[in-house]
C-alpha cells in the first residue's frame, strides 16, 4: 500500500500556517517598532510590505485550503500543488526578512543590530520545527534569513566577523536540525500510514474471519438440520420445523410416515450407490408432490421418510388422495445406469392434534399405521387407528414369550384326522400347533407362526413341532398301527441347510418310517427368489421317502403346470374353495383335480363342514377329506370320527 505522504504534509502545513504567519507578523511588528523608535523610518515601508504580504497570504491560503473532510480523498498531485503554493508564501515572507536584515544590520546602533540578529535567528530557529513539512523550502527559509545577515555583518563599516561566523554555524546546525525534523515528520507519517494500513488489514482480516465464522455457523446449522444424501430435513430439522410451526399457531396437520418396501433388496441387489440414488429420487418425488402443503419433509431413517403437511379441517380433498399421489409418483420406474428399479412405500397417516400433539408420539402412530399397511400387502396407505397399537403390542408380547412357551409347556399339538373320501377310513393326522398363553389365552397358530417367521423364531419352533409330532405319533403307531402324520412346515424352515437331515434324524430317533411323515408346504415355497434351495430340501426329503403336500392349494396363484417340476405327492385344496358354492369355484376344483390326477397327485379337500360339500367334492374325484364334519382338531385318537356323506349312518373306521 502506498502512503499519501504529500497529503499528510499538506495537513501539517495547513495546521502550522496561521501560527507561523502570526509569529512572522508579530515579529515583524515588534522589530519595526524597535527600529522606528530609533528613527529608522524606512521600516514602516517594510512593515507595509509585510502586512500586504500577510494579507495576500491569508487570502490565498483561504482560497486553496483543503478542509479536513476532503483531505482524505485529495489526490497526491493536488496536494503537491498546494504545498508548493504554501511554501512559496513562506519564502516570500523569508524574502522580506532578507530585505530587513540587509538594511537593518546596516544601521550603526549595536542594540538594534543585536535585536535584529536575535529575532532573525529566532525566526530561523522556529523554521527548524514549523517548516519541517517543506524539506527544501524550509532550508531555503533558514538560509534566506541567516546568510544575508551574516554577509551584512562582515561587510558593515564595523564588521562583526565572529557574529557572522556564529550565524553561519547556527545556519549549519539549523539546517541539520531541519533535516532531522523533516525526516522524523516523514517517518512518522509513513509509520502512521503503515499503522493505518496494518489496522485496515487487521480489520479486513477480522471482517473476513467474522464472515467466514458466520458462513461456517450457517453451514453447520444447515448440516445439523439437513439430511446430507437427500437434502430433506433430518430428525433434528423436522423437530425444529414442527416446534416453529406450532409456535406460529399451526393448528391442523397430517403426518405421513413412508416406509419404502423392499428397499433392502434394492440395496443388496443393485448396490449401495443405486440405493442412494433411489433415496434421492424418492426425496425429489416426495418434494414434487407435497412441496406446496409441506410444513417439513424429512428423511427419518434409512428408508423412512416423513411428510408433515398442513391440513386444515375444511381441506377439500382427502388425505388418502395425497397418499395415493405419493404412491403413484414413487411407482414410476427409476433408471440407474442401465438398470431399472422401482420403489413403493407403505404409508401410515396420523393427524395433528387428534391422534397426538407431541411429534414423537405422532410419528409413532403414523409408523404403526405404516406397519399395518405393510402387513396388509405393501404399497398401500393406512390411517392410524387405536387398534394398531394394541395389535403391535400383542405382536411384541407374542415374540417375547414364544421362546419360553416352548420350554414351559404352553405349546401343544392338536391332531385333525384326514380320512378317505371313498371309505371314510382314517388316512392321516395333521398336527396343528396350539398355544395357551397365560395372559392372552389361546392364540391362533396363524398369528404366532407369522410372528415367529418375522422374528426368526420359526426354526426352533418348527423343530419342536416335528419332534413332538413324531414322538406322539410313534407311540400311537406302536399301539394302533401305521398312520401318516402331516406336519406344516414354513418356507423359512426349508431354507435352513440342515432341515432335511434334522427330519431324518428325528424319524430315526422315534423309529418311524419316512413314509409315515408328510410335509405340508404352501405355494409360497415355490416363489422364484428361493426356488433352488427349496427344491434341494424337498428333493432330499422325497429321496428319503417322505411325502410332500401342497397346503392351501389355490390361494397362492402358482401355476398348475409347474407342479410336475416339484417332488409333490398331494394337493390340499384350500377350504375357501370348498366353502364357496359358486359354479366358477366348482370348475376350479374340477380342473385342479383333473390336472392333479394327470400328474399322479392325490387330492385332499380341506374344510369339509357339510355332508353336501363332502358328497359334491367326492363326486369330483377328491381322494381324502379333512374338516369339522369328520372331526375338529383334538387329541391323537380316532374317537369321534364320522363320515355322514357315505351311504347310511356309517362311522369311519380306524386304519389300524
Ligand atoms: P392349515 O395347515 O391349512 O390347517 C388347517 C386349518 O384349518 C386348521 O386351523 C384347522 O383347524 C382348520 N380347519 C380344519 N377343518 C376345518 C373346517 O371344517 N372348517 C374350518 N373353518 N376350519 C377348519 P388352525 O389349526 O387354526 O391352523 C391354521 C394354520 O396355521 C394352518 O393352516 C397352518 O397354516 C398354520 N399352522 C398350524 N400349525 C402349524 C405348524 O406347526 N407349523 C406351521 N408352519 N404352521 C402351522
Ligand atoms: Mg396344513
Ligand atoms: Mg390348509
Amino acid at each position: 500500500m502506498t502512503i499519501p505522504l504529500k497529503r499528510n504534509l499538506l495537513a501539517v502545513a495547513q495546521r502550522n500556517y496561521y501560527p507561523s504567519l502570526f509569529v512572522n507578523f508579530s515579529a515583524s511588528v515588534g522589530i519595526a517598532l524597535i527600529f522606528a523608535e530609533a528613527g529608522e523610518s524606512w521600516v514602516w515601508t517594510w512593515l507595509g510590505l509585510v502586512t500586504t504580504m500577510t494579507v495576500a497570504r491569508i487570502v490565498w491560503f483561504e482560497a486553496i485550503e483543503v478542509k479536513a473532510a476532503e483531505l482524505e480523498t485529495l489526490e497526491e498531485g493536488e496536494a503537491i500543488w498546494r504545498l508548493r503554493h504554501l511554501a512559496a508564501g513562506t519564502l516570500c515572507g523569508a524574502a522580506l526578512w532578507m530585505v530587513f536584515t540587509w538594511y537593518g544590520l546596516a544601521v550603526a546602533d549595536q542594540r538594534q543590530q543585536y535585536t535584529a540578529c536575535i529575532i532573525a535567528t529566532a525566526m530561523a530557529a522556529g523554521a527548524v520545527g514549523v517548516l519541517a513539512q517543506y524539506p527544501v523550502a524550509g532550508r531555503f527559509y533558514i538560509l534566506m534569513i541567516i546568510l544575508p545577515a551574516s554577509a551584512r555583518l562582515v561587510t558593515n563599516a564595523e564588521p562583526e566577523p565572529i557574529l557572522a561566523l556564529l550565524g553561519l554555524i547556527f545556519a549549519g546546525v539549523m539546517l541539520s536540525g531541519h533535516r532531522a525534523n523533516s525526516k522524523v515528520l516523514m517517518d512518522s507519517i509513513r509509520l502512521r500510514g503503515r499503522n493505518a494500513a496494518l489496522v485496515e488489514e487487521v480489520m479486513r482480516t477480522n471482517q473476513d474471519l467474522e464472515r467466514r465464522v458466520t458462513e461456517r455457523t450457517r453451514t453447520l446449522s444447515r448440516q445439523a438440520h439437513q439430511d446430507q444424501l437427500t437434502g430433506l430435513a433430518n430428525r433434528r430439522g423436522l423437530r425444529r420445523s414442527f416446534a416453529n410451526w406450532v409456535a406460529d399457531g399451526g393448528s391442523s396437520a397430517k403426518l405421513l410416515f413412508l416406509d419404502l418396501d423392499r428397499f433392502k433388496q434394492i440395496n443388496d441387489g443393485f448396490g449401495h450407490a443405486a440405493g442412494d440414488e433411489v433415496l434421492r429420487t424418492v426425496a425429489m418425488r416426495i418434494r414434487r408432490v407435497c412441496g406446496r402443503d409441506a410444513v417439513e419433509l424429512a428423511r427419518w431413517g434409512g428408508d423412512e421418510f416423513i411428510c408433515l403437511v398442513k391440513w386444515p379441517d375444511d381441506q377439500s380433498c382427502s388425505i388418502g388422495s395425497l397418499a395415493d399421489a405419493i404412491s403413484q409418483a414413487l411407482a414410476e420406474p427409476i433408471k440407474i445406469d442401465d438398470m431399472i428399479c422401482q420403489s413403493m412405500a407403505s404409508i401410515g397417516i396420523a393427524a395433528y392434534p387428534q391422534d397426538a400433539t407431541d411429534l414423537e408420539e405422532l410419528i409413532n402412530r403414523a409408523d404403526l399405521a405404516s406397519c399395518e399397511a405393510k402387513r396388509q400387502g405393501r404399497g398401500q396407505y393406512r390411517i392410524y387407528d387405536r387398534c394398531f397399537a394394541e395389535a403391535l403390542e400383542r405382536q411384541a408380547t407374542i415374540a417375547r414369550d414364544l421362546d419360553e412357551a416352548m420350554t414351559n409347556g404352553e405349546l401343544s399339538l392338536a391332531y385333525q384326522p384326514i380320512v378317505s373320501a371313498r371309505s371314510g377310513e382314517l388316512q392321516a393326522f395333521e398336527a396343528l400347533l396350539r398355544w395357551q398363553h397365560p395372559d392372552l389365552g389361546m392364540i391362533p397358530p396363524d398369528e404366532f407362526v407369522a410372528v415367529a417367521e418375522e422374528t426368526d423364531q420359526i426354526g426352533p419352533l418348527g423343530r419342536w413341532v416335528i419332534e413332538r409330532a413324531c414322538g406322539e405319533v410313534s407311540r400311537w403307531i406302536a399301539v394302533n398301527g401305521p398312520v401318516r402324520i402331516a406336519v406344516n412346515v414354513s418356507v423359512r424352515q426349508l431354507l435352513v441347510d440342515s432341515f432335511a437331515s434334522h427330519v431324518m434324524e428325528t424319524l430315526e430317533h422315534y423309529r418311524l418310517r419316512p413314509a409315515d411323515l408328510e410335509i405340508e408346504v404352501t405355494e409360497s415355497a415355490f416363489a422364484s427368489s428361493h426356488e433352488a434351495q427349496v427344491l434341494l430340501a424337498l428333493r432330499a426329503l422325497d429321496d428319503a421317502g417322505v411325502t410332500i403336500a401342497i397346503d392351501d392349494f389355490g390361494t397362492g396363484y402358482s401355476s398348475l403346470s409347474r407342479l410336475k417340476d416339484y417332488p409333490v405327492h398331494r394337493l390340499k385344496i384350500d377350504r375357501s374353495f370348498v366353502a364357496d358354492e359358486s359354479d366358477k369355484t366348482r370348475s376350479v376344483i374340477e380342473a385342479a383335480v383333473l390336472i392333479a390326477k394327470r400328474y399322479g397327485l392325490a387330492i385332499v379337500a380341506e374344510g369339509i363342514e357339510t355332508t353336501e360339500q363332502a358328497r359334491l367334492i367326492a363326486s369330483m374325484g377328491a381322494d381324502e377329506f379333512q374338516g369339522y364334519l369328520i372331526r375338529r382338531p383334538g387329541l391323537l385318537t380316532v374317537s369321534g370320527l364320522t363320515a355322514p356323506w357315505l351311504d347310511g349312518p356309517k362311522s369311519a373306521r380306524s386304519a389300524a
